[in-house]
Parts: C-alpha cells; sequence; structure tokens
C-alpha cells in the first residue's frame, strides 16, 4: 500500500483479521423428496484460532450440517465460509480434500474406528495422505496416542478397549495430522458419565495446548466447559455465553 491510499479502504475487518472461520451469509437447503428443507439461514459467524467453542440446539436444527461446512466437508448453497484465506464455498474438490487431510480433525460419535487394526494403526491411517517419512510417522502416532493417554494401549484392538479408551484413540487419530482446527459431532454422546468426563478433559488440555476446538453437544454439563457457547435453533446461530 502506498502513502497517498485513502485509509477508508482497509476496514478492520477484512482477510487480515485474525479470525480462524469467517462465514457471511451462509445458507444451506436440501431438497427432500422435492420439498426445500432450509438447514442453515443467513449465518455470520467468526471463530477465533485458539477457542474452545460449543454448538447446542434442538435435533434438526442444522448442528451437523455447520461443523460438516467448517470440516469442508460440504458447500453452502449461498454465502461464504473462509478458513483463513480459503473459501470452502468456491475451493474445488482436490483442494478441499487436502485442507480436510492436513488441517481438520473430526471427532464423531461412534468412533469409527477399524475393528481389525490396533489403536496404533488406526491412528497411523490418518497420515496415510501427508507422505512422511516412516520414522516421522511413527514419532507422531506414539505421541498422538500419548497425548490423550493411550501410550501403554498402543497394541490394543478396538474390541479390548472401554468407549472411553476407544474414543481416544479416534481423537488421536484426528490430532495426528496436527491439524489447525478439532470438529468434534457430540462425542461423548455414546459414553456414560465417568467416561464423558474422560473425553472431556482429554480435548481440555488438547485446547488448553492451543488446538482450536469446536463441538456440537447436546450437554449442558459439556457446554459449560467452553469459552464461547453457540445455540442453533432453526438454522440460525446466536452466542449464548454468559
Ligand atoms: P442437527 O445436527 O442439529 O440435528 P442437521 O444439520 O443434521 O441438524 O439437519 C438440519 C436439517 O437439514 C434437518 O431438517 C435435516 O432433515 C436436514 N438435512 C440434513 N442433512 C440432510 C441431507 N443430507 N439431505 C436432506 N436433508 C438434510
Ligand atoms: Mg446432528
Amino acid at each position: 500500500m502506498t502513502l497517498d491510499t485513502p485509509a477508508v479502504q482497509t476496514p478492520a475487518t477484512d482477510s487480515t483479521s485474525a479470525a480462524l472461520y469467517r462465514l457471511n451469509g451462509v445458507t444451506r437447503t436440501y431438497s427432500q423428496k422435492g420439498r426445500e428443507v432450509t438447514a442453515l439461514v443467513g449465518v455470520d459467524l467468526e471463530i477465533e484460532a485458539g477457542d474452545f467453542v460449543t454448538i447446542q440446539g434442538p435435533t434438526g436444527g442444522g448442528k451437523s450440517t455447520l461443523l460438516q461446512l467448517l470440516g469442508a466437508l460440504d458447500r453452502p448453497s449461498t454465502g461464504s465460509v473462509h478458513l483463513g484465506e480459503l473459501d470452502i464455498a468456491t475451493a474445488d474438490n482436490r483442494r478441499l480434500g487436502r485442507i480436510r487431510a492436513h488441517e481438520i480433525g473430526f471427532v464423531f460419535q461412534g468412533f469409527n474406528l477399524i475393528p481389525t487394526l490396533t489403536a496404533s494403526e488406526n491412528v497411523d491411517m490418518a497420515l496415510e495422505p501427508l507422505r512422511l517419512p516412516a520414522t516421522e510417522r511413527a514419532e507422531r502416532v506414539s505421541d498422538a496416542l500419548r497425548r490423550v493417554g493411550l501410550a501403554e494401549r498402543a497394541d490394543h484392538r478396538p474390541g479390548e478397549l472401554s468407549g472411553g479408551q476407544q474414543q481416544r484413540v479416534a481423537i488421536a487419530r484426528a490430532i495426528v495430522k496436527r491439524p489447525r482446527v478439532l470438529l468434534a459431532d457430540e462425542p461423548t454422546g455414546n459414553l456414560d458419565e465417568s467416561m464423558r468426563d474422560e473425553i472431556l478433559g482429554v480435548l481440555q488440555r488438547l485446547n488448553d495446548d492451543g488446538l482450536t476446538l469446536i463441538m456440537v453437544t447436546h450437554d449442558s454439563a459439556v457446554a459449560r466447559r467452553a469459552r464461547r457457547r453457540l445455540r442453533l435453533e432453526k438454522g440460525v446461530v446466536r452466542d449464548i455465553t454468559r
């Protein structure tokens, strides 16, 4: 920029802002048997790097739809979804695939582990697309299992682990790529209270270490741990942080 460029041309909210995500005017409509269903309506939202955000709201409110957009698994019908400089709405499929492989960790309610593979092998799978040297790969796998407190279970298969331990393997698989953000859709939904607290402790520590965490939950006890709480109802996002 030259000195004589008028300052009014550079508002503080342009692409130089520190937000990890910036959503503007996002709608997502689906067609169900010829009928239009609106899952998200005019969502404007910024999420900062390092934040811990929960998304609550009734079934059908649009939570999973929003998470899929943040995860570059889907595109909005209208509007833009910026992850840093990249607009997920307009990026091509190859680019979105690379973003998912490198920058976004996903954890689901069902752990989605491969039953015939050990914990280490399940975690290692996420490194396949990164083409790392074998030694770095092995280091990253053991580091990820250590961070979720499962180093001593590395050789166990999912069937030999509790639900909480299986979800910890799934979290290790999500963080082993060293993503910019961890997206979790009801990660404690299948767990009893003590396992829920075990998983929350792991997620909280990862956030304390700097990982951005965005989590859908039905559970107010879970949401109270967040720094920022969003509510999504009938496709409309409200900030309910107190
Ligand atoms: P939540 O996760 O809050 O329960 P969803 O995002 O799954 O909500 O769904 C929001 C709305 O979008 C619902 O009306 C749902 O039926 C609809 N919907 C979600 N995914 C699809 C899809 N793939 N095809 C058609 N309709 C969908
Ligand atoms: Mg859902």
